[in-house]
Parts: structure tokens; sequence; C-alpha cells
């Protein structure tokens, strides 16, 4: 019988045959999203994704680009902003 916090579905199931022959389940934790342009939703390169406690401990300067709008928008979108100074929502 599975634990209860694997029942749920949070966790991807693999099957795998055990050296004794037997067919286990081992529970795999699914990726996090990746970090997404606020405008476009692209994927921001540069940027980790979303695993709270792993990416708090590296510092915000190894975390996102150092532009403005670094971490928010991607390089397209920010360069958008700067020359035409469009007003972005959800920023
Ligand atoms: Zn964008």
């Amino acid at each position: 019988m599975p634990k209860g916090n694997v029942k749920s579905g949070t966790k991807r199931r693999r099957v795998v045959t055990s050296p004794g022959g037997k067919q286990v389940t081992h529970y795999i934790k699914r990726n996090h999203a990746l970090t997404q342009c606020a405008k476009c939703g692209n994927p921001l390169l540069g940027v980790p994704r979303r695993d709270s406690l792993k990416v708090l401990k590296v510092p915000r300067s190894k975390r996102v680009p150092h532009r403005p709008y670094g971490g928010v928008l991607c390089s397209k979108c920010s360069k958008e902003f700067i020359k035409l100074g469009e007003v972005v929502e959800n920023v």
C-alpha cells in the first residue's frame, strides 16, 4: 500500500524491476514550472525553476540577469519596454 503523500498524483510513478526480479513502483518528484515572461509568457533564460527553497539559497545576483526587469521580462520584451516606454501589465 503506498503512503498517503504519494497517492495524490503529485509525484510521477516509474515501475522499476528490482535486483530480485520484483516490479517496484518508484515515486519521482515532478519538476517545477519554468519561470515565464510577465508580458509574452515565454520561458525566461538564465532564471532557475521556481523551487522556492533551493532558489532562496542562491544569492539574487546569481538568480536573475543584470538588467532592468531582469527575471520578470524576457530580453525582447524588456528592450521594447525601455525603447518605447510601453505600459506593462501585471509587473
Ligand atoms: Zn517576453
